[in-house]
């Protein structure tokens, strides 16, 4: 096969380059003298390693192209059958081989970072196979909705074209959900319940949203009814899994043979380490939240302190501090938006950050990428909420959107614990993550990195740690006056965060249960019950992930300190953020390297 041709030319060349004690075994001493390439061919060599690997990538996971816009293999579902399965694991084996060839040191700055991310890339996807096994136990793993609502609803050609695409990738449905069936042999109860009701949303994608498509559309009679047939099958192999799962489910818990969600501590380290990509253990992270979590009791203590004769003049303050300060954001949450205000109001105040930033100068704007805040469009809507949909690497030059979703299908009272929630002063701290200086200006420095590996396999700790980073920044920078009462809610929402990190570990594998996750986020992190029981849900169906925030965020803020305290009197926060910004969406750990050893 041709891929693999390349990829031994590759080899042999860099076994002559590097003469590591990884590659002597083939290579007579003699040869590596003869021909030393230089810097800039070690670096093209890397650079055509980066791209194939990439190509390739595409094709082993043309559905995670779709979602980043890549869209050359749209019309493939792969099937997850053993044979496609050892087929994945043999190619990530090889892609690791080689990569290894190469001598990191000689590499440029960008290069290395890119050396690391493709090695963690391919590291997970061994491990995921090989440790892991969420194919033998998450049922929820298999769903094709995803994907196929992408193509549907993304412009990228014409609709009938797309309508085309959809019903060649449609043949592979019955032979996918065949072979989730045979993989599926350990489920667990959450995730068998979590696939059964994403599934059978799955189904009415495609009797839905896509048949009625396929009715609008201008295929001929004769395509239609192909349309239909295939549409007749894959809703049947999905309601044949379905309730092949209702089966499995039953006999779970009849016979108690239900495996346990959690992961435990071995695998919760090795998730932890590819995951997150830290430079601390899971456990040392745990344990640096636990102390994080004091310290911000003890800073919103002294808060409560100095608000509490402003709005309870005539009461005194509860012994017990954590009690006093729930009361006091209890009563200060009042101060919200009005529900039909909530899109206007976030759009309004976006310039009022970028004002900010640019007038104390703490990082580079660009002009010329404006973000543009948009009602959420239906097709997203799944929950209330706002995120930023950012243009692929694929598609630098689309807008970034703001979505914000309105509050159209809350009822009032729903609306009103949704606003106390987003109040006055927490808005403020959603938009600067969301937006500005956290995720779009982020996102605006990252693609600047011209790096398609950081931005296709961007570090998810580095995107949520930046973002959260920014909003203690901000504040520390005078952002707001220094208002007590946006301090109070600030420490809040971070606790959110922390708290994120306290719960995934417990959970996961101190075996903490329900009830006690629950008390801990409602009594030590001021959530509402509602809020705690989603979160209780979420740790129970992912792990690690929830760990992502707290780790970026601390991780950035201790190499902002450690420069400061290095650099003293040279330390400027501009040129800290900029640098720190333009390595691309890499991990912290290789951000901190190369600013430290430049
Ligand atoms: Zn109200
Ligand atoms: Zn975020």
């Amino acid at each position: 096969m041709k891929k693999h041709l390349l990829g031994l030319s590759i080899l042999a060349s860099l076994a002559a380059c590097t003469p590591s004690e990884k590659v002597t075994t083939s290579v007579e001493p003699a040869k590596v003298e003869a021909v030393k390439p230089s810097a800039e061919q070690i670096s093209a060599q890397f650079s055509q390693f980066a791209e194939q690997f990439i190509n390739e990538f595409w094709q082993i996971n043309p559905g995670y192209g779709v979602y980043v816009g890549y869209y050359k293999y749209d019309n493939q579902l792969p099937v997850p059958n053993n044979e496609n399965m050892a087929a994945d694991l043999a190619f990530n084996k090889q892609k690791l081989a080689q990569l290894q060839q190469f001598d990191v040191a000689q590499l440029s700055a960008s290069q290395a970072s890119d050396y690391y991310i493709l090695q963690n890339q391919i590291e997970s996807a061994i491990f995921w196979q090989e440790e892991y096994k969420g194919y033998q136990w998450d049922p929820s793993n298999y769903n094709v909705a995803g994907v196929f609502g992408v193509i549907l609803n993304t412009d990228y050609k014409s609709k009938d074209e797309r309508l085309l695409t959809i019903l060649e990738r449609m043949q592979n449905i019955p032979a996918y959900y065949e072979a989730a069936k045979a993989n599926i042999t350990t489920p667990t109860l959450a995730h068998t319940e979590l696939a059964i009701r994403q599934n059978a949303g799955a189904a009415g994608l495609f009797s839905g949203a896509i048949s009625n498509a396929v009715d609008e559309s201008g295929l001929t009679a004769e395509q239609q009814a192909e349309f239909k047939q295939s549409i007749e099958q894959s809703v049947a192999a999905i309601n044949d899994y379905v309730s092949w799962l209702e089966g499995k489910l039953e006999q779970i818990k009849t016979d108690d043979s239900a495996k346990d969600f959690r992961i435990g501590a071995e695998l919760y380290e090795k998730k932890f380490a590819l995951d997150i990509y830290s430079s601390l253990s899971a456990k040392e992270l745990y344990n640096k939240a636990q102390s994080e979590k004091s310290r911000v009791h003890g800073e919103m203590a002294k808060i409560a302190d100095e608000l509490w004769p402003k709005y309870f003049a005539d009461s005194n303050m509860p012994e017990d501090k954590l009690v006093a300060i729930k009361q006091l954001i209890d009563h200060i949450s009042v101060k919200h938006v009005a529900r039909d205000e909530f899109v206007s109001s976030i759009r309004d105040q976006i310039p009022a950050l970028e004002k900010f930033v640019m007038e104390k100068n703490l990082l580079e704007m660009d002009p010329e990428k404006p973000l543009v805040v948009r009602e959420t469009p239906e097709y997203q809507r799944g929950f209330a909420g706002a995120s930023i949909n950012a243009p692929g690497p694929y598609d630098a030059k689309a807008n970034t959107y703001y979505n914000v979703t309105p509050l159209d299908n809350f009822n009032d009272e729903e609306a009103e614990s949704y606003l106390r929630e987003y109040n006055h002063w927490l808005l403020q701290i959603l938009n600067i993550h969301e937006a500005v200086p956290g995720h779009y200006t982020q996102l605006v420095h990252s693609n600047k990195s011209k790096s398609l590996v950081k931005s296709i396999f961007g570090n998810g700790a580095m995107i949520e740690g930046w973002a959260v980073y920014t909003e203690r920044m901000m504040l520390e920078e005078g952002y707001g006056d220094f208002e007590p009462e946006l301090w109070l809610m600030y420490y809040k929402w971070n606790l959110r965060v922390i708290m994120n990190s306290i719960i995934d570990y417990s959970i996961q594998v101190n075996g903490m249960g329900e009830e006690d996750a629950l008390s801990l986020m409602m009594n030590e992190a001021f959530q509402e019950e509602a809020e705690a029981r989603g979160k209780w849900s979420r740790a129970r169906l992912s792990q690690v992930q929830l760990t992502s925030y707290f780790t970026g965020y601390a991780e950035i803020y201790s190499l902002r300190e450690e420069l400061k305290e290095k650099q003293g009197d040279k330390f400027n926060l501009t040129d800290f953020h900029n640098q720190f910004l333009s390595y691309g969406s890499s991990p912290v750990p290789i951000i901190r390297q190369m600013m430290l050893n430049p």
